[in-house]
């Protein structure tokens, strides 16, 4: 790739004031983005702007002020809906992936799954891909089985397919696990899937802010992201679902908005995406989450992905120089996100992350909600560095000097 068309990691981090701070008196350095990514300032004047500008609610007043909010917010669904290849009318926002899920677990599973019925998920899920199916298989009397993983930490497609043999109701997989980093090939999983009759949900938490997505292509029936690992604010996310099998679903809430007529004994629904969005939403989160969208836009989602992939390749080649380092999932950086799951010899990952924040960098650590493959992978935590467009080759420089440290201290 031409140098010209890489990311100009400077120029981002100077949108980000929050990387200028220092912590314990050293240079901020942010590898949790993962969890929640830092915000460009464009994101924050978008807040900014709504508050105190336009603030109203949206869908009900005819006053100015309501129309700019109403305008801006239906702008927002349409941006982060093309963002991710599908049509607004398909884009439901939510607070994040995890009502999302649980969206689905309610509105399609209440409806369409029946006692017996079979249900897959995957190992290597966050837990909210994996409690939502626990709950619909409890409360219907249907199974929840597992695809278990190889070795390198990528989907057994054997388990699947035998799987689908016995005509689940649902498949729910990861596009990228936010512990090993793998990318699973969502498209070939779903149209596999579908061929089996059953319904696809595809967890996006960790590929939207990272790499091209588009969801047609995929051919799910739900992908569900956050915004705020995306730049943009917590409390806003989306679920994208297949538009006649929205209209099908029942609402997930009741109440104001969702609704067309409300007589004493019954109610109809309002049309999709709305009929799933009870209540005053939240406008300026959304709003916030399309100038994300607009940021990431501009940078190009394929030079974010190849940065990543870069500054990926360069953290395995440095970090596994280190004595007593381990990393887990696929070994080829090019088929990983922008997570690197690590352990260094027998240090307990809380006692390494606290090292590191000595130096102002910080890492998580823990079972990153994703216990059953801790479990997998017989740890009973690890330690994680994350990636964003902000961070450079630097950061990794400064993560191997603190690990260095962290083992000499505990004598590695
Ligand atoms: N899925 C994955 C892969 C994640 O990494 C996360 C966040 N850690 C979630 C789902 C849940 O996202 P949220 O907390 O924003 O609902």
């Amino acid at each position: 790739m031409l140098e010209t068309e890489a990311l100009d990691v400077e120029q981002v981090r100077a949108d980000f004031p929050i990387l200028t701070r220092k912590v314990r008196g050293k240079r901020l350095v942010y590898l949790d983005s993962a969890a929640t990514s830092q915000k460009p300032k464009q994101v924050v004047q978008a807040l900014v702007d709504y508050y105190s500008t336009y603030n109203s609610n949206v869908h009900r007043s005819v006053h100015t002020l309501g129309e700019e909010a109403t305008a801006a917010y239906e702008a927002a669904r349409e941006r982060t809906a093309r963002f991710v290849g599908a049509s607004p009318k398909e884009l439901v926002f939510v607070r994040g992936t995890t009502e999302a899920t649980n969206l689905v677990r309610f509105a399609w599973g209440e409806r369409f799954v029946e006692k017996g019925d079979l249900l897959v998920t995957t190992l290597m899920e966050h837990h909210s891909n994996i409690v939502p199916w626990q709950l619909l298989a409890r409360s219907k009397g249907a199974r929840l089985e597992y695809v278990g993983l190889t070795e390198e930490g990528t989907l057994d497609l054997a388990k699947l397919e035998s799987l689908l043999k016995e005509s689940p109701k649902l498949v729910a997989v990861t596009h990228c696990s936010n512990v090993l980093g793998t990318i699973n090939d969502v498209e070939k999983v779903c149209s596999r899937a579908k061929s089996a009759g059953a319904a696809t949900i595809v967890d996006g938490a960790q590929s939207v802010p990272h790499m091209p997505v588009d969801v047609a292509r995929i051919g799910c029936d739900f992908y569900a992201f956050s915004g705020h690992k995306m730049l943009g604010p917590t409390g806003i996310g989306a679920l994208v679902g297949r538009k006649e099998l929205l209209e099908k679903m029942d609402p997930f809430q009741g109440g104001g908005e969702m609704i067309k007529e409300v007589f004493l004994d019954h109610s109809t629904w309002n049309e999709v995406p709305h009929k799933f969005e009870a209540g005053t939403v939240n406008i300026a989160d959304a709003i916030g989450l399309g100038a994300a969208v607009d940021y990431l836009t501009g940078l190009g989602m394929s030079k974010v992905r190849d940065h990543e992939v870069k500054l990926m390749r360069y953290a395995m080649e440095t970090l596994n120089a280190l004595k007593g380092f381990r990393s887990y999932g696929p070994s080829d950086p090019s088929t990983r996100g922008g997570v690197l799951s690590f352990n260094l010899a027998d240090i307990h990952p809380h006692d390494l992350a606290t090292i590191l924040d000595e130096e102002g960098i910080a890492i998580r650590s823990g079972h990153h909600c994703a216990q059953p493959l801790m479990r997998w992978l017989d740890v009973a935590a690890t330690s994680r560095a994350s990636f964003h467009v902000y961070n450079s080759y630097d950061d990794v420089d400064s993560l191997k000097a603190g690990l260095e440290k962290a083992g000499e201290i505990f004598k590695v």
